[in-house]
């Protein structure tokens, strides 16, 4: 199985890429925001709670976070691999990660991290808030405080997979199929 983490800061190009990248390579997409949003627009308890902390640009906690992602793996049958988005945030996450796929006797391959500076972030969140109706891209209060919680509790989740020769940093700034080609071609190395 090929199983991807796309890493990166909100605003990184990490939905942009996940949408070529499983067109080209048949993975699951899963998409921790896409869930929660699909969750708050069909006005289910997960979604009523997410909405609480994705309103204020927090982390929905681990353990609901964790919970539903599982349920969301443990749905599909035979893939060929998943392409996770927006997931690890946390080391706690990456941890109950690792041990989902091992329980399924897989594991991640590698995780590719779109590397942008925070000056662009806030001008490409604050553009895609104008068309993209998601409320956290509007206010530049919650963007700085996605972009906080990225610094201070995400990180990490880079070293977790550094200790495991497993990160590959890639400029995620340029032309989308720049940054597309360059993100098959670590791939490409793993198969
Ligand atoms: P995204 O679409 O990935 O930018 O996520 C939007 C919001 O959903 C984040 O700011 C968080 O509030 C929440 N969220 C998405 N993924 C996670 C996750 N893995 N852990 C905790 N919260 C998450």
């Amino acid at each position: 199985m090929l199983n991807l983490v796309l890493f990166g800061p909100p605003g990184a190009g990490k939905g942009t890429q996940s949408a070529k990248l499983i067109e080209k390579y048949h993975l699951v997409h899963l998409s921790t925001g896409d869930i929660f949003r699909a969750n708050i627009k069909n006005e289910t308890e997960l979604g009523l709670l997410a909405k609480s902390y994705m309103d204020k640009g927090q982390l929905v906690p681990d353990e609901v976070t964790i919970a539903m992602l599982a349920s969301e793996v443990n749905k599909q049958t035979d893939p060929k691999g998943f392409i996770f988005d927006g997931f690890p945030r946390t080391s706690a996450q990456a941890e109950a990660l690792d041990a989902l796929l091992a329980s399924k006797e897989t594991g991640i391959s590698l995780m590719l991290a779109l590397e942008v500076e925070e000056e662009e972030l806030r001008k490409r969140l604050l553009l895609r808030g104008k068309d993209s109706g998601r409320a956290d891209d509007l206010d530049p209060v919650v963007i700085q405080k996605r972009i906080d919680v990225y610094n201070n509790e995400t990180m990490p989740v880079k070293d977790f997979y550094s200790a495991q020769n497993k990160y590959k940093g890639i400029n995620g700034i340029g032309e989308i199929d720049t940054i597309f080609n360059a993100l098959c071609k670590e791939i490409e190395r793993t198969l």
